[in-house]
C-alpha cells in the first residue's frame, strides 16, 4: 500500500509565498530573487511530501494560479493582453488593468482565474509540467508530473457568443454547455495534451497525475462521451485520474476508463463507497482511497480509518491511501499555533500532520508498533463532549416554524420601512467598509501587541468613524455605513467574539493569488455572550441623522468561511449562528437602528455540486438567514452577495425573504440581469454593483450609468439602488473618494432624468 498525496498548501509557514509574490510585484525584489523566493517554497513543499509520501507531485507550484497556468500552457491568452512574454503577461492577465474574471473554485472558497476561450487554436505554449518535471528528476524520489485535466479545464472556462440581453448587443460569457461547442475545443485541446504527454515521455516518465474534480459534477450523456473519448487518446501513457470535492457522477463509466489508478474522495460523503460496495472496483485498477479530509482541520479517528482501509481492500485489489482533496485547503501546520487552547490543539490536523496521519495509517495496517500507538491515543480524542453547550443545543430544539417568517410580507414591509427611511429614487449606500489604511492596521497591531491601551485604540477607531461619517455626508450618500475600521476580516472578526469559536496565530489558506484569510475553526457549540457590533453603530449613528446601516456577516458565511465539525450536521451549526446573529440583531433594533445589513457572500459557495442535493442545503441555509433576520418589519433588512455565479439560484435567494439585497455584477457583465429577466417575479430592492471595487481605476459617471440604464431594462426603477460592488476596503482613499463622487453624480442624474 502506498501513500500518496497532493496540493500540499504553497503559502509556506511563514507565508513566504505572499512576502515573495508581493516583494516582486511591488519592485522590492528582483526577478532573479522572485525565482529564487520560490525555489526555496518548493523546497518545503517536497521536504513535508518526501517525509511521508511515496511518490512526489511535479508542476503543482503556481505562481498565482494553477487554471491561469493551464491556459497559459494551452495558449489560450486573451488577445487584449498582446503576445505573451512570460511573467508581464502572466500577471496582466491575473491582476492587470484588465485582469481576467476571478471565481469560486467548485465549492471551495479559493478563487481561480477563469480561461476565456477566444477560438478554439491552442498550442503549447509553455511546457510547465515537462520544465517542472526536469528540475525534479534528480532531487525528489519517484516524481510524477501533475496537470488539470481537459475536461475539467474546459469545463471551467468560458468562451464568448454574441447576445443582446437588456437590449445591448454584447460579447458575453458563457459556459461550453452543449456537446457541439464542447466538441469544438476538446479535439484540438487533446492534441496540446498529448503533446505533453509525448515530451513527458521523453524524459521517461512513469504514470502522469491527471485532476479532474469536474467529474463529480453532473454529467451529461455527452459529457460522459467526451470524458471517454479524452482518456482513451490520451492513454498512451499511464495515467492516475484524480477526482475530489465530492463523490463522481456515472461511477460506473469513470471506473471503466482506460486509466492505471483512480483517486475518490471517501470524505465529503459515502456515495463514493456505497458505489465501490454495491458496483466493485476493477482488479486491474489501483483505488487511490482519500480518506484524510483535506477540507477539515480535525484529526483523523485513524482506528475508523483503518477499519474502512481493510474495507475496502476486499473491494479493490491494489489501494493506495491519500488526503480527500488538495491540501490547500488547510493550513501548513498546527505546530505553529503557540497561544491555542491545549484541548483543542491536540485535537487538530494542518496539512502538515494530515501528511503524517496518512504515514501513520500505513504503518498501523503494517502492524508497526509505533503506528499502533498513535492509533490508540487519537481514540481517546472522539470519547469526550469537547465544546459541548447544553442550553444552545435546547435552544435549537424549541425553535418553532415562526421563528423562520418575518411578522408582515414584503410588500408591506417596504412601504412601512419607506415611510421611516423616506429614501430618494435610487437611494445610494456603500457595502460596509472604507479603506484599512497602513494606519488602522498598524493602530490594530499596536494594540493588539498591547502596544497602546484599549482607550486609545478605541479613541482611534472613533476618529476614523467620524472622519468616514462626515465624508459620507458631505457627498450626499442616503445610507451610511461605520467603515468597519475595527474589523480585520468579515468572519475572522466575528469569530473572535462568538463562543464556541476559535480563531488562530498563523492559520492562514489562500484564497486568491498572494491573498490569504485565516478560517476560524468552529469547534463546539456556536453562541454570543454580549453586543458585538452594538458599540461602533451606535456611535456612527450618534453622528448623522442619516440612516447607518447594523454591519453583520451572516450565518451560512461564518459557517463557509470556518473550519466546522464533522460530528454534527451543518444545518446545526448554522442554527446556532444565525441565533447568535439575530441576538444581535435584536440589540441594533432596540437601540434604534433602522437598517441592518447581513452580509451573505459565501451563499453560493455552499451550494452542492451536484443538483439533486440542492433542495436539502437551500432548505436549511434559506432557513438560518431568515432565522437571524427575524426583525420588526419596520427594520429594513438588507443582504450583500459578490464574486459568484448567481444566476441559477436567483429563486433561492429570492425565498431568503431580505428587503434589499446588493450584488456584484461588474466583473461578469450582464449575466445575472439575464438571469433576473428570466426569474420574472423579482420584486424586492436591489443594488446592482455599479462598478469593480477590484480594480483601482475610477469608473467614469458614464460608465456606471450604463449599468443602471441596462439594470432599468429589466427591473422596475422603484427597485434600484446605487452602490458599488463590494467592500471598499481594499482601496485607498484616493481612489475611493472620486469613484464614490462620480458615483454619487451619476445618481443624481438619473434621479433627474427619470
Ligand atoms: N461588508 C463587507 C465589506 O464591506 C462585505 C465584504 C464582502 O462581501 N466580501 O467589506
Ligand atoms: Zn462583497
Amino acid at each position: 500500500m502506498k501513500v500518496l498525496s497532493y496540493g500540499y498548501p504553497k503559502l509556506g509557514e511563514k507565508r513566504e509565498f505572499k512576502t515573495t509574490l508581493e516583494g516582486f510585484w511591488s519592485k522590492k525584489i528582483t526577478e532573479e530573487q522572485f525565482y529564487e523566493g520560490m525555489r526555496t517554497i518548493e523546497a518545503q513543499r517536497v521536504k513535508a511530501y518526501m517525509e511521508n509520501v511515496d511518490e512526489i507531485p511535479t508542476g503543482e507550484l503556481s505562481f498565482y494560479d494553477f487554471m491561469l497556468d493551464t491556459a497559459v500552457m494551452v495558449g489560450a491568452i486573451p488577445s487584449r493582453f498582446g503576445e505573451y512574454n512570460g511573467l508581464d503577461t502572466y500577471f496582466e492577465m491575473a491582476r492587470g488593468k484588465q485582469a481576467m474574471e476571478m471565481t469560486k473554485y467548485f465549492n471551495t472558497n479559493y478563487h481561480y482565474i477563469v480561461p476565456e476561450l477566444e477560438s478554439n487554436v491552442f498550442k503549447l505554449l509553455n511546457n510547465k509540467p515537462q520544465r517542472c518535471f526536469i528540475n525534479a528528476k534528480d532531487k525528489v524520489k519517484n516524481p510524477k508530473p501533475y496537470l488539470i485535466a481537459p475536461f475539467t479545464f474546459l469545463k471551467l472556462s468560458k468562451t464568448f457568443k454574441k447576445s443582446s440581453s437588456a437590449g445591448f448587443d454584447i460579447l458575453e460569457p458563457s459556459k461550453i454547455e452543449d456537446e457541439k461547442t464542447l466538441m469544438y475545443f476538446l479535439e484540438p485541446i487533446l492534441e496540446v495534451y498529448k503533446d505533453i504527454i509525448k515530451s513527458l515521455k521523453t524524459e521517461n516518465v512513469n504514470i502522469i497525475s491527471f485532476h479532474d474534480p469536474a467529474l463529480v459534477l453532473d454529467l451529461k450523456d455527452y459529457e460522459i462521451k467526451a470524458i471517454k473519448k479524452i482518456y482513451q487518446e490520451l492513454s498512451f501513457v499511464d495515467i492516475e485520474l484524480i477526482t475530489y470535492y465530492d463523490s463522481v457522477s456515472a461511477y460506473k463509466d469513470i471506473i471503466d476508463l482506460p486509466v492505471k489508478r483512480i483517486g475518490l474522495d471517501l470524505c465529503s460523503n459515502t456515495e463514493n463507497l456505497g458505489n465501490l460496495k454495491k458496483y466493485g472496483f476493477p482488479q486491474d485498477k489501483e483505488l487511490i482511497a482519500g480518506l484524510i479530509n483535506g477540507r477539515q482541520v480535525w484529526r483523523a479517528n485513524l482506528e475508523e480509518k483503518l477499519h474502512l482501509i481493510e474495507e475496502l481492500s476486499k473491494i479493490a485489489k491494489n489501494i493506495s491511501i491519500s488526503n480527500s482533496c488538495p491540501l490547500m485547503h488547510v493550513p501548513v501546520n498546527v505546530e505553529s499555533e503557540t497561544k491555542m487552547d491545549i484541548e483543542l490543539k491536540k485535537r487538530l490536523s494542518f496539512a502538515k500532520q494530515k501528511l503524517s496521519e496518512l504515514k501513520t495509517l500505513k504503518g498501523a495496517y503494517e502492524g508497526n508498533p509505533e503506528a499502533l500507538r498513535v492509533l490508540q491515543e487519537t481514540k481517546e480524542l472522539f470519547k469526550t463532549d469537547f465544546g459541548k453547550n447544553e442550553s444552545v443545543q435546547n435552544r435549537i430544539k424549541s425553535l418553532k416554524e415562526s421563528d423562520f417568517q418575518r411578522e408582515l410580507p414584503f410588500k408591506e414591509r417596504i412601504k412601512l420601512q419607506q415611510s421611516i427611511l423616506n429614501l430618494p429614487l435610487f437611494p445610494t449606500t456603500t457595502i460596509g467598509s472604507f479603506p484599512q489604511t497602513e494606519e488602522v492596521r498598524k493602530k490594530r497591531s499596536a494594540y493588539n501587541a498591547g502596544k497602546i491601551s484599549k482607550e486609545e485604540y478605541d479613541a482611534f477607531i472613533k476618529s476614523q468613524i467620524d472622519n468616514v461619517i462626515k465624508f459620507q455626508e458631505e457627498i450626499d450618500l442616503d445610507v451610511l455605513v461605520h467603515g468597519e475600521f475595527e474589523r480585520t476580516d468579515m468572519v475572522e472578526f466575528f469569530a473572535q467574539k462568538l463562543k464556541g469559536v476559535a480563531t488562530t496565530e498563523h492559520g492562514w489558506i489562500i484564497s486568491y493569488g498572494s491573498r490569504g484569510y485565516r478560517p476560524p475553526i468552529i469547534y463546539g457549540d456556536v453562541y454570543r455572550d454580549e453586543p458585538m457590533t452594538l458599540n461602533e453603530i451606535l456611535y456612527a449613528q450618534s453622528k448623522t441623522q442619516k440612516p447607518v446601516k447594523g454591519m453583520l456577516t451572516g450565518p451560512i458565511t461564518i459557517l463557509n468561511w470556518s473550519f466546522y465539525k464533522e460530528d454534527i450536521p451543518k444545518k446545526e451549526t448554522a442554527y446556532q449562528i444565525a441565533l447568535a446573529i439575530l441576538d444581535e440583531v435584536k440589540d441594533l433594533e432596540k437601540n434604534g437602528i433602522k437598517i441592518i445589513q447581513i452580509d451573505e457572500p459565501a451563499f453560493r459557495e455552499g451550494v452542492p455540486l451536484k443538483k439533486k442535493d440542492w433542495d436539502s442545503y437551500f432548505d436549511w441555509a434559506i432557513k438560518a438567514f431568515r432565522l437571524c433576520s427575524n426583525a420588526l418589519p419596520k427594520i429594513q433588512i438588507h443582504t450583500h452577495m459578490c464574486y459568484s455565479e448567481f444566476n441559477d439560484i436567483i429563486d433561492k435567494i429570492y425565498e431568503m425573504d431580505f428587503d434589499v439585497i446588493s450584488i456584484e455584477a461588474s466583473r461578469s457583465k450582464g449575466e445575472i440581469l439575464e438571469a433576473f429577466e428570466k426569474f420574472g417575479k423579482w420584486d424586492r430592492q436591489i443594488g446592482i454593483g455599479v462598478y469593480d471595487i477590484h480594480s483601482p481605476a475610477i469608473p467614469s459617471v458614464k460608465q456606471m450609468e450604463l449599468v443602471m440604464k441596462r439594470a432599468m431594462k429589466v427591473l422596475d426603477k422603484s427597485l434600484l439602488w446605487v452602490n458599488p460592488d463590494c467592500g471598499l476596503k481594499t482601496r485607498k482613499w484616493e481612489e475611493v473618494i472620486p469613484a464614490l463622487k462620480n458615483m454619487m453624480s451619476m445618481a443624481f442624474k438619473i434621479r433627474k432624468e427619470a
